[in-house]
């Protein structure tokens, strides 16, 4: 029962101190973060046990260091003059790509030609399969107006969930070359989300703009990809953004959480001076079937500045988390983090069981073990439910709550322990009918006071008391009313002398109370007190009747009255004596 008691307080502060953490905003951010760690984890053991591979679908076309090198050699200066984009779009068209997607922004450059912008505008006009990019961002109204941006480009979303977007928010946008807006709707951002340690691990699907959502570049592809460009979106109230027979998790920020493939170099990667060579009829080695290809145009030279850092690299070109995010909207493998309130109940259950391990083992080893093994269990769970089902389980909070429940059961089971301990000593040591101590107890303090008295020079007295006439007491008003009297003259006595003073119970009816450092005069007197204070007591009696008792003492005083324990309870046993025979109710 005591046990029990223990146990259910303990698990209530042990609820009650993992919520004081969760309520914690500065812990539960670093913890996010840490968890954060985890799933990097993860993903790079998946990826290098090879759990994962990219769809073979997406090709990249990488403006890389030689690509570069390539175009300042041959053009004589970046950017990549226009008409030569759009003859790349029309040599690809050939062969009949599923998409061509450019990670780039064609924005209105004074450099640029006129008719090599509208060579390009007129391929976006001419291969509704061909896509490119635009992007947000909070500049202040004197360095631009906010341009209003074509309906076209616009979702329809109904947002039943309570995301607000607000960090996807932007006020706002560079615009790109009017002639491609006016021609095509096959633009989306490439506005990213970074998690608060810089690093990328999830993306929009959808920014917002003056009131209105539109698509992620890769979100703009893939919905073309499957066949729903144009629909009306739903966000349920779970935060799940649905297309088609998909769900798509959204983090409390409204970003989908990538599954990565990969390192940097994931998708197969083609320079696009091979391209451009090809393109202008020159010998190159580039041998490429596109057909039916997801094609992605980006930047991958360290010195066009376009590289992040994601779970898996360190350093990975923005084109290839384009290629990513298609790849998981195509392949229907986003991420699903579970929701904290699942997290929270895993990690109590996990905490009770890891509980229950260490109250029902009591090897301290095996139940470490054991415990351990429970966690270990989880993280293996955890592990095959990313790696089959993409799905996200927390790690680090049901860490925390598994060494709160692994500590905090081991501290209640030491208390329950030693107050176990101290029951037992209890109950060796007292009387359970006075609550004195009993006849052994106070043997070993009769021989240890003598030890010490001797040792340090000092005195110590001893009295002895017994109820006078206590046997026809019993046969007047019964062994009940007998007990009852002997254990309110306990009482008594105990309220009578000093808090270092040991009262125990002798045999029967016998008291005995051993006075440290109390000399004959001091001793005379404390018994005296206590016998005149029994007389003078109404004793109560089983059935409520109240009678008075009385008691005679006898004093002993080391070293006076004897040297050794024996010695000293027979001469206070000889006054108690004389006690008795000089009439009762008195002191000797
Ligand atoms: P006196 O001491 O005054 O000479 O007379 P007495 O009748 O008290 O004699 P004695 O001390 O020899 O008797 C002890 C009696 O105390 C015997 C028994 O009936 C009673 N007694 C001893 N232990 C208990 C107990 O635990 N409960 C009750 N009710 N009575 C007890
Ligand atoms: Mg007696
Ligand atoms: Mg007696």
């Amino acid at each position: 029962m005591f046990k029990k008691i223990l146990y259910g307080i303990s698990i209530i502060f042990f609820i009650v101190f993992s919520f004081l953490i969760i309520r914690n905003a500065n812990l539960s951010s670093f913890i996010d973060s840490v968890e954060n760690r985890t799933f990097d984890l993860r993903q790079n053991l998946l990826v290098k046990s090879g759990a994962k591979s990219p769809n073979k679908d997406i090709v990249i076309v990488a403006i890389d260091d030689a690509t570069y090198e390539y175009i300042l050699d041959n053009f004589g200066e970046w950017p990549l003059p226009r008409d030569m984009y759009a003859k790349m779009i029309n040599w690809l068209e050939l062969q009949s790509p599923r998409a061509i997607a450019f990670d780039l922004m064609f924005v209105k450059s004074l450099k640029s030609k006129n008719n090599a912008d509208e060579a390009l505008i007129k391929s976006f006009k001419k291969y509704k399969n061909t896509f490119t990019s635009m992007n947000l961002d909070n500049q202040t109204e004197d360095l631009r107006t906010p341009p209003n941006l074509p309906d076209k480009l616009k979702l329809k979303i109904n947002n039943k969930s309570n995301i607000d977007f607000e960090r996807l928010t932007f006020t706002n946008c560079r615009t790109i070359l009017q002639g491609i807006l006016d021609v095509t709707s096959n633009i989306g951002f490439i506005n990213v989300s970074r998690s608060e340690d810089g690093i990328l691990r999830t993306m929009p699907l959808v920014v917002k703009y003056k009131g209105n959502y539109y698509p992620q570049l890769a979100m703009r592809v893939g919905l073309d990809y499957l066949g729903e460009p144009n629909s009306t979106y739903e966000i349920d109230r779970q935060g799940n953004f649905k297309i088609a027979d998909r769900k798509i998790y959204l983090d409390k920020d409204g970003s989908a959480i990538l599954n990565w493939y990969g390192g940097a170099g994931t998708y197969q990667y083609l320079p696009m001076y091979q391209l451009i060579k090809a393109v202008n009829g020159e010998r190159t080695n580039l041998k490429y079937d596109f057909s039916n290809k997801i094609i992605y145009f980006g930047t991958t030279a360290s010195s066009l500045f376009d590289i992040k850092t994601v779970p898996t690299s360190k350093v990975y070109p923005g084109v290839e988390v384009q290629a990513t995010y298609v790849n998981n909207l195509i392949d229907n493998n986003f991420i699903r983090k579970v929701n904290k309130g699942y997290t929270i109940t895993l990690s109590i259950l996990l905490a009770l069981l890891i509980i229950s391990v260490v109250t029902r083992i009591n090897s301290a080893f095996t139940a470490s073990m054991m415990s351990f093994s429970v966690y270990f269990l989880y993280l293996l769970i955890a592990y095959y439910a990313m790696k089959y089902e993409n799905l996200w389980l927390e790690v680090v909070y049901p860490l925390i709550f598994s060494i709160f429940a692994f500590t905090g059961a081991y501290i209640t089971k030491y208390l329950v322990k030693s107050r176990d301990f101290e029951y037992q000593y209890k109950l060796a040591t007292t009387d359970g009918l006075t609550e004195l101590y009993n006849h052994r107890y106070f043997q070993e303090q009769l021989r240890m006071q003598i030890e010490h008295a001797k040792r340090y020079d000092t005195n110590f007295s001893l009295i002895i008391a017994d109820i006078d006439f206590f046997k026809k007491f019993n046969d007047n008003f019964g062994h009940q009313s007998g007990d009852a009297v002997l254990r309110q003259v306990a009482q008594t006595f105990k309220r009578n002398v000093r808090a270092t003073d040991i009262v125990c119970r002798y045999g029967g009816e016998e008291m005995s109370i051993i006075l440290p450092n109390t000399g004959k005069e001091e001793a005379f007197f404390t018994a005296k007190k206590i016998c005149e204070r029994v007389a003078e007591r109404k004793f109560k009696l089983f059935g409520g009747k109240e009678t008075g008792v009385t008691i005679s003492l006898g004093v002993a005083t080391f070293p006076h009255d004897g040297n050794t324990a024996s010695e000293m309870i027979e001469a206070a046993d000889k006054k108690l004596y004389e006690a008795k025979n000089n009439g009762r109710n008195q002191v000797k």
